[in-house]
């Protein structure tokens, strides 16, 4: 693989043995017809599963076939960063391993792209085979996102997109921590084109993406591109600040009239209330500030521990010369 490699496909795989044999009998043939140099960037996260195992058995007789190993699950958008950085394509296209992206799809991308697009989405037409929950949350999700970010944002294209080489270097030269790709790619501006596509069944396996992961990524995303939460700190501290005046006014009133009043509900409830409002203010404080930490102490996202495509041992290095920095606060 020396030469001019003209696309890239990046995967990122965690845990992902049940799919390995499916994904490369359908990516193989779909890549081989388009008569390009092309590689495909197997990113393993840090399974713990034979994962890696089959995909070096698969990369023996698939020369263009690399596998890139992260020392330790990092996450999907971490993988993808790792993926983009080691990618050598003249254009690079993110895959889910699981083919709900279906690999078809590359070449209509790959003729918007020649055409001048320097970033095609895939944009999930129909998405009636994920599950009632996934549909629900994605659809709030890209619609507070559009909101948040910009019209610009598409709606329902997620990871699967192809992106030009300028598009890569720009997106390596930012300091961002956490970077969420389905936002920030479209932020930057640059020609974009769409190819619509109906998002197949998972092929085998569970989803690497349970609740949990789901609501750190809308996370990401609201804390990335809106100071918007710690607006809210102002609003409940003036909305306690006026229901406190109107107690007082009340407990004047009260001692007026010589009503006497107990006291130590509206004491506990007044209590209770600018206690939890200073607390979620507070918290709201501390993510941001987390950030800004974690941005300081600048560490790289992910850790490659062994790419297939190098000759050079990577086993000992700490950080990669294309590691980017990463935020402590993520597991
Ligand atoms: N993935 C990853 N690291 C993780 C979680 C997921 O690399 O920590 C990969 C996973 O192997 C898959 C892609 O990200 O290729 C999307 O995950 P999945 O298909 O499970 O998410 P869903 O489609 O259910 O949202
Ligand atoms: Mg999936």
């Amino acid at each position: 693989m020396t030469g001019e490699t003209t696309l890239s496909v990046v995967v990122p795989m965690y845990n992902e043995e049940a799919v390995i044999d499916g994904l490369v009998a359908r990516l193989r043939p779909v890549l081989d017809d388009l008569h390009v140099d092309y590689e495909v960037v197997a990113v393993d996260d840090g399974s713990r599963d034979a994962t890696v195992a089959l995909l070096t058995a698969r990369a023996r007789d698939w020369p263009q076939l690399r596998v890139v190993r992260l020392r330790r699950n990092s996450g999907h958008q971490a993988a993808l960063t790792a993926g983009l950085h080691r990618a050598r394509g003249r254009w690079v296209v993110s895959l889910d391993a699981d083919l709900q992206d279906p690999p078809e799809t590359i070449a209509e991308m790959l003729r918007l792209a020649r055409a001048g697009a320097a970033v095609v989405y895939g944009v999930r037409a129909d998405r009636s085979t994920d599950t009632f929950f996934k549909r629900h949350t994605a659809r709030i999700y890209y619609r507070l996102m559009r909101r948040i970010v910009g019209a610009e944002v598409p709606a329902q294209a997620g990871d699967f997109r192809m992106v030009s080489r300028e598009v890569v270097q720009t997106l390596r030269r930012l300091p961002e921590h956490n970077p969420v790709y389905r936002l920030l790619i479209p932020a930057l501006g640059f020609p974009s084109a769409e190819v619509r596509y109906v998002r197949e069944a998972r092929h085998a396996g569970q989803t690497k993406y349970p609740l949990p992961r789901m609501i750190a990524l809308a996370w990401d995303s609201v804390a990335n591109f809106s100071a918007a939460p710690l607006r809210l700190a102002t609003w409940l501290g003036t909305g306690s600040f006026l229901a406190c005046l109107a107690l007082m006014a009340f407990g004047v009133i009260g001692h007026l009239r010589g009503v006497t009043i107990p006291g130590w509900t509206s004491l506990f409830v007044a209590v209770l209330l600018l206690g939890g409002v200073q607390l979620v203010c507070l918290g709201l404080l501390g993510e941001y500030v987390g950030r800004i930490y974690a941005a300081v102490q600048n560490r790289p996202t992910f850790h490659v521990g062994s790419d297939t495509a190098d000759d050079r041992p990577t086993g000992t290095e700490h950080r990669t010369a294309d590691a980017r920095p990463v935020a402590a606060v993520r597991g």
